[in-house]
């Protein structure tokens, strides 16, 4: 598997080189050269397949040999531990429910896939690798549960003190093993001036291979393709008329449904969802891109005012507006209505779906006005127990905390508290590793 850089397509690296590095140079997003398409037999004959063997067909068509089968088979069985139910709201309406892993989110997909590639990368490198992650709370819990006990790499994982939840410092902390959580005295701006320095500083990377775990790293995008081909399989009746709705913040989720149709999947369409950080339905509308800075909603996750996965969505629709919006219809939501979507579909369907859910499932709805015939699914990208005071206040009701989640509230703490000051943290780091 090729890749290029958006910013200049000459600029080509291995799978290797772009899982590792993260981004390239220019400041441009990693995209695969060439995305083939998967074989008709397959793709008529999901349904007998498995979720591990549809991510492994996926995978191996898009990687090709540069992984042995055997390695990617295991990489799969150890990345893909948790299902993608697809639950019937109605005829029409359905949501594939992508919070079944650690931290409650798809994330986990993307987190769990790229600690197993990083680890078979490095197999033969004396050195362990660093990875490196700032974290205001949600990206730091899938990271942290996504690397554990992954062989030859170390995670830490810097924090603002006192600035996440308890149950997201819990997800940080409590893990151990090849985890290291650190405790900053500051915000999240400054943890993550503190990783920035770490990464320029040529002196600290001669004794340390360090890497990052960031969100547009291509190994992240991979596996959110495969859990498209594993909700079309659990589709029942005709499935000319599929649409994906999908509540979107940095537009990975989306960008990987556009890789599962490129690759063959016949989804009839795409809809992007946001909250009132809506630059790309304003771009599916008028054509002009203009990001701005995020504002605050309750579907923080999707808080983000230029979205990075944009650059990737312009290329593979050579940045024509026409041929994107014929496939992808935008729509946006303000938190008032948000919070009545939540209502509702809990009125009218007895489900209790998220915020980010919901913000899709008012989007699916709306299409679906001008598009009747159509089969909607909704990606609820996390768990409503991560939202729980907006959404015990939303419905007035509890909201159940699952096991798995719960379980780390008796577990004990275990961070290294720190100022912010780059020479500490480095001394740190270089005693410890
Ligand atoms: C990250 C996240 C999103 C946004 O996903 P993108 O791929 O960045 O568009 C939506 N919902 C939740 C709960 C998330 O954590």
């Amino acid at each position: 598997m090729i890749l290029y850089s958006t910013k200049n397509k000459k600029h080509k690296v291995s799978l290797k080189e772009a899982v590792l590095k993260g981004l390239p140079p220019d400041n441009g997003l990693y995209m695969p050269e060439h995305i083939p398409q998967l074989s008709d037999s397959f793709l008529r004959s999901l349904e007998h397949h498995s979720f591990q063997e549809i991510a492994f067909e996926v995978s191996k068509t898009l990687i090709g040999n540069y992984i042995p089968e055997k390695d990617l088979k295991r990489i799969i069985e150890n990345s893909i531990t948790f299902p993608a139910p697809v639950v019937n709201l109605d005829e029409q309406k359905k949501v594939l429910e992508l919070f079944h892993g650690p931290s409650l989110a798809f994330k986990d997909f993307g987190a769990r896939f790229m600690a197993q590639l990083m680890s078979y990368f490095n197999q033969g490198e004396e050195k362990e690798l660093v990875i490196l992650v700032a974290t205001s709370g949600d990206t730091g819990g899938a990271v942290a549960a996504g690397f554990y006990k992954t062989a030859g790499v170390k995670v830490v994982i810097l924090y603002p003190s006192g600035k996440v939840s308890m149950l997201q410092e819990k997800q940080l902390t409590t893990l151990g093993e090849n985890i290291e959580a650190v405790e900053i005295n500051g915000t999240f701006d400054d943890c993550q001036a503190l990783v920035k320095q770490s990464f320029l500083d040529s002196d600290l990377n001669k004794s340390i291979r360090l890497s990052s775990a960031n969100s547009i790293n291509i190994a992240r995008l991979i596996p959110q393709s495969f859990y498209y081909f594993e909700a079309f399989k659990q589709i029942k009746g005709a499935k000319d008329n599929v649409v994906f709705c999908i509540p979107s913040g940095n537009f990975g989720n989306l960008t990987a449904g556009l890789f599962a149709k490129r690759m063959g999947l016949p989804i009839h369409h795409f809809i992007a969802a946001t909250n009132a950080n809506d630059v790309v339905p304003e771009y599916l509308f008028s054509g002009k891109y203009q990001p701005r800075p995020s504002v605050r909603t309750i579907s923080n996750a999707m808080d983000v005012g230029n979205p990075s996965n944009f650059a990737r969505m312009m290329d593979l629709y050579g940045s024509t507006w026409n041929s994107i919006k014929n496939e992808i219809s935008g729509y946006f939501f303000y938190d008032n209505e948000t919070r009545e979507g939540v209502k509702e579909v809990f009125q009218k369907y007895n489900y209790t779906i998220d915020p980010h859910g919901a913000v899709g499932y008012l989007a699916l709805k709306e299409y679906q006005r001008e598009h009747p015939n159509t089969k909607g699914v909704i990606l609820e990208t996390a768990h409503p127990s991560k939202f729980i005071d907006d959404m015990e206040d939303i419905l007035q009701s509890k909201i159940e905390i699952p096991k798995r989640l719960e379980i780390l509230k008796s577990r004990k703490k275990h961070s290294t508290k720190m100022e912010n000051n780059y020479s500490s943290f480095k001394d740190w780091l270089l005693k410890k590793y």
